[in-house]
């Protein structure tokens, strides 16, 4: 009985204990696979936009041809209008010298023969038959004339509704394509980030396969045994100086090492790992901090960044050695631009346990220096 005991407990600690980079080569697998897809997506989604714009201009471009031909058709229907409108004008001048023509007849028989030129009484009855026929053909003339007018305007008013409408469609379908170009820009600017997931999953699937991990392997465990793929890196280039080392007796002192450098340059990941914390709320004056966990040799490592004054990382992700995760700043309790290095072991700043941040770590304070390279 004992025995299985034993063996149980041995069973569950390897099972149980919670050891976030028990990472199996699986688990990268899935992870290139997930970003994968999440790239696919986004491409497929990308050019869907991409052709739902193209339709969308083309509809505005068929409504602004709509709007043009409605506004010659207007323009045409005007001519026309003031084509009748001379025409009536015409027509009235016409009777009014016939009616005349007519007055003159009926009142002074002196002018008739210089009116028109009739000869005798029967020729002068003609010729007024022939002026009341021209001038009722005249005012039927106007009355058509007048009916087209009229018909005339209701189709400009007709048109003129019609513009209004394509209008408000153009409106409409602009605002659609504003909507859309903006989908497009915001699924355009997660690419780079997918990307780069993906090809950091991809390089550790292809590193790990080459040196033979099995798809069920623990990395660093069943595998890659004391090989630490990347090492440990510097977590600044260029040039700095150290203007505080660590000195730390477990209860005072200083617990990291101060890289004195410009604000602004890039704070790298000193090893291969996961980012657990991104935020300013952590630390007592506010300083801007990453907190990341490492394996090194199937053990738990945590590295601090603190003062910050940006972030190039997100909680969650997963960086490589030397990779940029945030800016040299001066934010918290600091007095220039430098970077705070922390390093602790087994146990992180409240890493497995938010409530106890101040106390679970300080016995697990390392010098970086035992792992990041001097200088
Ligand atoms: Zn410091």
């Amino acid at each position: 009985m004992k025995k299985r005991y034993l063996l149980l407990l041995i069973l569950l600690s390897i099972f149980i204990v919670p050891n976030v980079h028990a990472v199996t080569l699986r688990e990268y697998e899935n992870l290139v696979t997930k970003y994968t897809n999440e790239l696919n997506d986004t491409n497929y989604g990308i050019s869907q936009s991409r052709a739902e714009l193209e339709a969308i201009q083309k509809k505005i471009a068929e409504y602004s041809k709509q709007i043009e031909e409605a506004q010659k058709e207007i323009e045409k229907l005007e001519e026309e209008i003031q084509k009748s409108n001379e025409e009536i004008k015409e027509k009235k001048k016409e009777s009014k010298s016939l009616i005349e023509y007519y007055q003159i007849s009926n009142g002074e028989n002196i002018y008739l023969e210089y009116a028109f030129g009739a000869s005798d009484i029967t020729d002068m009855i003609y010729r007024l038959s022939i002026v009341e026929q021209l001038t009722d053909y005249n005012d039927k003339v106007m009355k058509e004339l007048k009916r087209l007018i009229k018909e005339n305007q209701q189709k400009q008013k007709d048109l003129e509704a019609k513009k209004v409408e394509l209008n408000e469609l153009t409106k409409k379908m602009r605002a659609e394509a504003e909507k859309v170009k903006g989908d497009i820009s915001s699924m355009s600017a997660m690419l780079p980030d997918i990307k780069n997931q993906l090809s950091n999953y991809q390089n550790r699937v292809n590193y790990y396969r080459r040196i033979g991990c099995q798809p069920d392997d623990v990395i660093g465990v069943d595998c890659d045994k004391g090989n630490n793929a990347y090492g440990f890196v510097k977590p600044l280039t260029g040039s700095y100086w150290i203007s505080t080392y660590y000195y730390w007796n477990g209860s005072s002192g200083h617990k990291g090492i101060d890289y004195a450098q410009g604000c602004g340059n890039p704070v790298r990941a000193v090893a291969n790992g996961r980012v657990y914390y991104v935020g300013s709320h952590k630390d007592i004056y506010g300083a801007k901090m990453i907190l990341m966990v490492h394996n090194y040799n199937g053990r738990k490592i945590f590295s601090q960044y603190t003062h910050l004054s940006g972030y190039a990382v997100r909680e969650g992700q997963d960086v490589t050695a030397g990779q940029v995760i945030g800016y040299v700043g001066t934010t918290g309790w600091s007095t220039g631009c430098h970077l705070h290095l922390e390093m602790s072991v087994d146990v992180g700043w409240d890493y497995d346990d938010p409530g106890n941040y101040y106390r679970s770590y300080v016995g697990h304070i390392v010098n970086p220096f035992n792992y990041v390279p001097k200088g």
